[in-house]
Parts: structure tokens; C-alpha cells; sequence
């Protein structure tokens, strides 16, 4: 396995994979690399040639008062995962390398980007939608692979290639959770013994949410009503969102129907955590 730290490098790999036909698959991440990212990777090897894994912890994504700064970070593990994973090229650049001195373009999406993680994150779409665009223009992927964990980001992205007419084919691949439901993220290092056990409170809220719809509750707000009992009997945990809206528009509902997200986010202590359900309604 390779590793590329500079765009022009990066880009002569591809380049040469290009030229003998090869289909390259790029998983952007932030590194610190769980059963996640490895899916990811895992469904890349299985439909591309060349696989490549972007490392990247991106500046541009994080407000002045998040964690950018702690956010985990080990690259020999990481390297290590994405080999066994049978990657061709982890690309890590420095944050110089993506964002020069002088550096002053970026990528919005409008109105998807304003629930949600949007509104409590200003700023986080914009970044995470010009480093996917930088990177798809570094490596000129035809497939890139996301993790619905993050829901939003995903449509985000879609719509974003849509509109943009990217030509990159967007995979979304399901939540990979341990074993007691909570869904996999860099993140849960943050969490002390207690506060991991809180932590799987957004699981029990969606699974309970489910519950309701499949016994019939088909009003928004009376279900919200019945998942806030849950999130608040834990003491430890801090509701930013619960929010039920269509797929894909992210528009409030007035009755339950058709394709819909229940999205999560929650403060275990200090560690911010995401989640959410993706539901057929009949
Ligand atoms: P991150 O490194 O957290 O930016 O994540 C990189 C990619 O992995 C994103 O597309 C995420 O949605 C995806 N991802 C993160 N956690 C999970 C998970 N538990 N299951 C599936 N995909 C995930």
C-alpha cells in the first residue's frame, strides 16, 4: 500500500491507473479508522481497482469551538486497517497541502444544509462540501463511498454532485453499530465508561421510534412526544436535535409517509453524538 502526501503524487497514481483502464473508488475520511470506515473500504475493494482512502481532517468543517484540535488521530493504525483492507493509496495530505496560504474558494448547498447538523454546525457543510469537492477533483474518482451515519452529509453530497454534474457515482452504505446498538464513530474514544453506557440512548430512541410507526403512529409531533421521554431519562445526555423529516428534501412532515429520517444528535457529556433511522412508511 502507498502513501501519498502531496496532490501531485496522488494524482500520478491515478493517473496511471486511469490510463490502464483501471476504475478508481475513493472513501473520503477523517482517519482513526472503525468497523465503519472498513465497510467502506471493503465495498470499494469489492467494486473498483484502484482504492483509494483519503485521511484528512479537515480545518474547514469544524467551528472555533469543536474538536478539531483533539480530534483522534493515529496514522500507523490507520495505515495499518486500510492495508488488511487491501487499500492501494491512503492519501494524507497536511492541511497546507489542501489549503494554501491565500486559499479563498469554497462549495455551498443550499436549503438541505439547513436542519439539522446545519443549524447547530454554521459552517460545517460548506466545509465538508468543498474538501469532498477537492478532493474529487484531486482524484477524479468514478465511485465514492459514504456511510449513512451521517445521513445529511450524504444527500448533501448528492445533491451537491447532482447539481454540480460531478461525474462520480455516490455510494451510501448502511451503519455498522457495536454490538449494544450504538453506531460506530472516531468519536466514542471521548467517551468515559458511564458516558458510553449513556451513549445508547440515541440507538434505544430510533429502535422505540420504529416501534411507534410499526404500530401505527403516523403523527410527527406526537412522535417526537414519545421519543423525548427516553432521551431525557438519561442523565447524562443532552438533546440537541430529534427531528423527523422526507427524504430526500429534508422538509418538515405533517403525517408519516413515504421515505422519512429520524436524526439524532446528543451531548454525552461533552462528546457530541449523531445518529438516525431511515424508514419506509407505508
Ligand atoms: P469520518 O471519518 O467520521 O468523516 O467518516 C468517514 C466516512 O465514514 C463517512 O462517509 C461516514 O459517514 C462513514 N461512517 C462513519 N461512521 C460510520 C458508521 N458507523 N457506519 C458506516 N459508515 C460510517
Amino acid at each position: 500500500m502507498q502513501v501519498c502526501r502531496t496532490i501531485p503524487e496522488i494524482k500520478a497514481v491515478v493517473r496511471e491507473a486511469k490510463a490502464g483502464g483501471s476504475l478508481v473508488g475513493l472513501v473520503p475520511t477523517m482517519g482513526f479508522f472503525h468497523a465503519g470506515h472498513l465497510s467502506l473500504m471493503h465495498a470499494a475493494r469489492r467494486e473498483c481497482d484502484l482504492v483509494v482512502v483519503s485521511l484528512f481532517v479537515n480545518p474547514t468543517q469544524f467551528g472555533p469551538n469543536e474538536d478539531f484540535a483533539e480530534y483522534p488521530r493515529d496514522f500507523d493504525r490507520d495505515k495499518e486497517l486500510a492495508t488488511k483492507e487491501g487499500v492501494d493509496v491512503i492519501f494524507a495530505p497536511a492541511v497546507e497541502e489542501m489549503y494554501p496560504p491565500g486559499y479563498q474558494t469554497y462549495v455551498e448547498v443550499e436549503e438541505i444544509t439547513r436542519p439539522l447538523c446545519g443549524k447547530a454546525r454554521p459552517g460545517h457543510f460548506r466545509g465538508v462540501t468543498t474538501v469532498v469537492t477537492k478532493l474529487f477533483n484531486i482524484v477524479e474518482p468514478d465511485r465514492a463511498y459514504f456511510g449513512q451515519k451521517d445521513a445529511q452529509q450524504a444527500l448533501v453530497i448528492q445533491q451537491m454532485v447532482r447539481d454540480l454534474n460531478m461525474n462520480v457515482d455516490i455510494k451510501v452504505l448502511p451503519i455498522v453499530r457495536e454490538k449494544d446498538g450504538l453506531a460506530m464513530s472516531s468519536r466514542n474514544v471521548y467517551l468515559n465508561p458511564r458516558e458510553r453506557e449513556a451513549a445508547t440512548v440515541l440507538f434505544r430512541s430510533l429502535q422505540l421510534a420504529e416501534d411507534k410507526i410499526r404500530g401505527g403512529e403516523r403523527d410527527p409531533a406526537r412522535l417526537r412526544g414519545e421519543i423525548m421521554p427516553t432521551i431525557e431519562s438519561e442523565p447524562l445526555a443532552n438533546l440537541e436535535y430529534a427531528e423527523i423529516l422526507s427524504i430526500p428534501g429534508l422538509k418538515p412532515l405533517n403525517t408519516l409517509q413515504g421515505k422519512i429520517l429520524i436524526a439524532l444528535a446528543v451531548r454525552i457529556g461533552k462528546t457530541r453524538l449523531i445518529d438516525n433511522t431511515i424508514v419506509e412508511v407505508p
